[in-house]
């Protein structure tokens, strides 16, 4: 919105370009269904994702690798709902799972274990028997050690494990520091100059099979150069490897392609895919993707509503009754999603901080956000929160964590109840000996 302090404000622009989020007679809908009627009948906050709108981002992923052998697995840790993971297994995707408790879920939303890929630095050996016991399509290898544990239990089982090995090509993707993974100085994976050793190594080996090579160098990343420099490193790889009588069947080149959070451009997953196919050509392996952020990230928003406005003499403040429990991306990596009001008003522009109720400073959803002059009662939409929003939701404060509904078409259902203070303090006790002296 741009607009100067004290103007007055009427329509609103959506900075998410999509067809599924949009103002009607001055109302704000996703898809067919306008979030007032939302927040009347499930409360705030709320996170409301269009499952148009997911089926849609899909879909144009598949086509973008139209042509070349390949498999979507959708980070699940993005967003691990029921609801949303069960659409996006339903058009055939594969996941990609990072715990246990994922894979509990990934395979309870309807994703076949066959399309499964298992990554992490930690895994426990609990972790290793569920994946191998259901079937997956590989593990993402870490280090020699989680290797060999990995041989160990497999041979137990009498079972062989797929493995794929993550290698830090040591690219710099440009990104915020904390949601770097692709540099040598990174915790994860092996260094490109080690991969090869690791590879023969499975040799000596007797339960695991190598089948893949993995990386992942980064999220919200903004174009493809980075993709493309590391690719031509892990092809090098692939190409010496089947010289040495090692054959790797899936390239895996992680997630991290970025979306738009307020209106800037960003690469188009056929941009990505064009770039890489040159390098990938003639390449006889299967690519994998792990899109999170880039499937389900415009998918969703955060529905609040202001409790107070609240003037100081420095700054105006919207208090708002969703805070950094319930989405922390702005806290923890200073990230700017749009908010915007979910009734169009004619008000006089004010410039507010969007705070959260949370007794932090870090509270803050927003910075210097110029709005129709909000009241309390209004509703507003922090857009952009389908990655990385309920998932990393707490009930820090004591806040039950937030309800999830889910639209489709001019339909809406809740798909996850808000908690209440009695799940609050499931399963704790005060213990036995609190009563002694
Ligand atoms: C987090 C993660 C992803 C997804 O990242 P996005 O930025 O959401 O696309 C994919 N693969 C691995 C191994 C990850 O850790």
């Amino acid at each position: 919105m741009e607009a100067e302090a004290g103007e007055a404000v009427g329509r609103m622009n959506l900075p998410v370009n999509s067809d599924y989020w949009s103002y009607r007679g001055g109302e704000l809908y996703c898809e067919d269904v306008a979030l007032s009627r939302i927040a009347e009948r499930f409360g705030t906050p709320t996170y409301v994702y269009s499952r148009g709108h997911l089926e849609g981002k899909f879909k144009e992923v598949e086509r973008a690798w139209r042509g070349r052998r390949h498999l979507v697995c959708f980070s699940l840790k993005s967003n691990s709902s029921l609801a949303v993971a069960a659409v996006l297994a339903r058009l055939g995707a594969g996941v990609d799972v990072v715990s246990g408790g994922e894979l509990y879920r990934a395979l309870k939303a309807g994703f076949p274990a066959a399309k499964t890929v298992f990554a992490g630095v930690g895994k426990t050996s609990r972790e290793i028997r569920e994946a191998l016991k259901a079937g997956i399509l590989f593990f993402t290898v870490e280090s020699f050690s989680e290797l060999e544990e990995i041989d160990g239990i497999a041979g137990k089982m009498g079972a062989q494990a797929p493995v794929a090995f993550r290698v830090t090509p040591d690219v710099d993707p440009k990104t915020h520091r904390y949601i770097t993974t692709g540099k040598a100085e990174n915790k994860f994976g092996f260094d490109l100059e080690h991969a090869r050793e690791v590879y023969l190594s499975c040799r000596r080996l007797g339960a695991v099979k190598p089948v893949g090579i993995q990386m992942h160098i980064g999220s919200q990343i903004r174009s493809a150069g980075p993709y493309v420099e590391a690719v031509e490193k892990l092809a090098a790889l692939v190409r010496g490897l089947k010289r040495e009588g090692v054959g790797i069947r899936y390239l895996d080149i992680g997630g991290g392609m970025g979306i738009s959070y307020g209106g800037e451009e960003v690469p188009a997953m056929v941009e990505y895919a064009e770039a890489l196919r040159p390098v990938l050509a003639g390449l006889p392996v299967s690519i994998v993707l792990e899109p999170g952020r880039y499937l389900t990230g415009n998918c969703g928003c955060l529905l609040a509503k202001v409790l107070h406005l609240k003037r100081k003499a420095k700054k105006n403040f919207a208090v708002i009754d969703a805070g950094m429990n319930d989405l922390i991306r702005p806290a923890l990596y200073n990230a700017e999603h749009a908010i915007v009001p979910v009734s169009e008003k004619t008000a006089p522009a004010v410039k507010v901080d969007v705070v959260g109720p949370i007794c932090e400073t870090g509270d803050t959803m927003g910075k210097d956000r110029m709005f129709p002059e909000p009241a309390p009662g209004d509703l507003v939409a922090v857009l952009s929160a389908g990655a990385y929003g309920f998932v990393m939701a707490s009930t820090y404060n004591s806040r039950p964590r937030p309800a999830e509904v889910m639209v489709h078409g001019g339909e809406c259902e809740l798909v996850r109840r808000r908690e209440t203070y009695r799940d609050l303090v499931k399963g704790e006790k005060i213990p036995s000996f609190s009563e002694k002296e």
